[in-house]
């Protein structure tokens, strides 16, 4: 029904280090040449963590911006744009906010878990209680069909399809809804009208699943429809209501297998990490000082690779020759830990080097970067109208 859209966003909350390239930034730009992909800087999510430290967010924001081009984020495939700059998502968000029950919000497990974790802010808020929903107005907003999330924000998509599905069924019921769905359905033609109404009553008769796919093809490919009455179309298909949000699926993606310097996970926080344009000397240093095997005190002592952060790094960087010379070298000490280090670092080195190369015009010049965001927010503000239009119409709110 609406094109298949990817929506993704991160917060801005400091330099860009390789954990977030090989945990989300990779799989971006493998998904940006696949399909139609909105990438925004989450910079209302930040707030809700952040609010007592705004200043950081803008800087943050335009620097998050630099390191998703250098990595290879590419503005003529992907949206880029700023989430604030798109008002609509708070719009979505307070509406959305109408029929949400608290306990959807409460029982959401990060919540929990971060109130924890970051004991020293008072997350008491309503702004945090109310992030998932504000991450779900992110996603409904554009329609997407797909969200790539890690195992742990499963319940969070979850939760979009419930609240979507909630809409659907609190709003989508229209005035004279049966009588405007027969007329569209009229206006598809005979020979397709027919065929509609026959898969129609085989899946609500039958529960025929062939037969709504069929019928949801044929209306995908019925360009003569307005967008309102294939809505409708769709709508009746499966009930008597209008499909206004759409629920969009999880994509899984795989979780970041490099852990920080110190063997846990990457993170500022922790002072563990490896920028994702830091300088060539920076790296080599903080390589070399990686933790190892706590059994290799001297170079004759033998060591276990299970046991180093550094064959993490192997696993991610080495290919199977370099990986078996560490396993066989650390095991019998034939190899010294420096030595064992030099190909993460060589490989490091080398996988930055475009990234600073592409950085480079941007640092040059930031109006580039400004130029690239005002695009992304004009195309994000106008998808995000169209929902908007028929949300507020939905909700009785259009006042024409
Ligand atoms: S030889 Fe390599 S894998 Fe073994 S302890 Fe040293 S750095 Fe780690």
């Amino acid at each position: 029904m609406y094109p298949d859209r990817v929506v993704s966003g991160m917060r801005p909350t400091g330099a860009m280090h390789l954990g977030h390239y090989h945990g989300a930034l990779a799989n971006w730009i493998k998904m940006q040449a696949q399909q139609p992909c909105l990438f925004f800087v989450a910079d209302w999510h930040a707030l809700t963590t952040h609010y007592d430290d705004p200043d950081l967010i803008e800087r943050s924001a335009w620097d998050m911006l630099v390191d998703w081009l250098a990595a290879g984020v590419n503005p003529s495939q992907a949206t880029l744009f700023i989430q604030s700059r798109v008002p609509e998502h708070a719009e979505l968000h307070l509406l959305l906010s109408m029929a949400t029950p608290l306990g959807w919000l409460e029982r959401v497990p990060t919540y929990k878990d971060q109130i924890e974790n970051l004991a020293t802010k008072d997350l008491a808020t309503y702004g945090f209680l109310g992030y998932p929903l504000l991450q779900a107005a992110d996603v409904l907003i554009y329609r997407a069909s797909e969200v790539p999330v890690g195992e742990d924000q499963l319940p969070h998509i979850e939760m979009m399809r419930e609240i979507a599905r909630r809409f659907n069924h609190l709003y989508g019921k229209e005035k004279g809804f049966e009588q405007k769905a027969q007329d569209a359905v009229k206006k598809l033609g005979s020979k397709r009208a027919k065929l509609y109404n026959e898969l129609r009553t085989q899946f609500q008769q039958d529960g025929d699943g062939e037969a709504l796919e069929q019928a949801k093809a044929m209306l995908d490919d019925a360009h003569s429809l307005s967008m309102i009455d294939r809505e409708r179309l769709f709508g009746y298909l499966e009930g008597s209501r209008k499909l206004i949000l759409v629920e969009p699926q999880a994509r899984l993606t795989a979780s970041s297998r490099l852990p920080g310097l110190d063997g846990r996970k990457m993170s500022k926080s922790y002072g563990n990490t490896i920028a994702l344009r830091e300088d060539k000397d920076a790296v080599t240093k903080k390589v070399r000082t990686m933790p190892t095997d706590p059994a290799r005190v001297r170079r004759s002592d033998a060591g276990d690779p299970a046991r180093c952060p550094v064959w993490q790094f192997h696993q991610v960087y080495s290919d199977n020759a370099t990986q078996e010379w560490v396993v066989k070298g650390c095991r019998s000490a034939g190899i010294g830990c420096i030595e064992c280090k030099q190909p993460v670092i060589d490989a490091i080195i080398k996988e930055q080097e475009p990234m600073h190369e592409r950085a480079q015009p941007y640092l040059d010049d930031p109006t580039l970067v400004r130029a690239i965001v005002a695009d992304g927010n004009d195309v994000a503000r106008k998808l995000a109208q169209e929902t908007m239009r028929d949300v507020r119409e939905a909700m009785g709110l259009s006042y024409t």
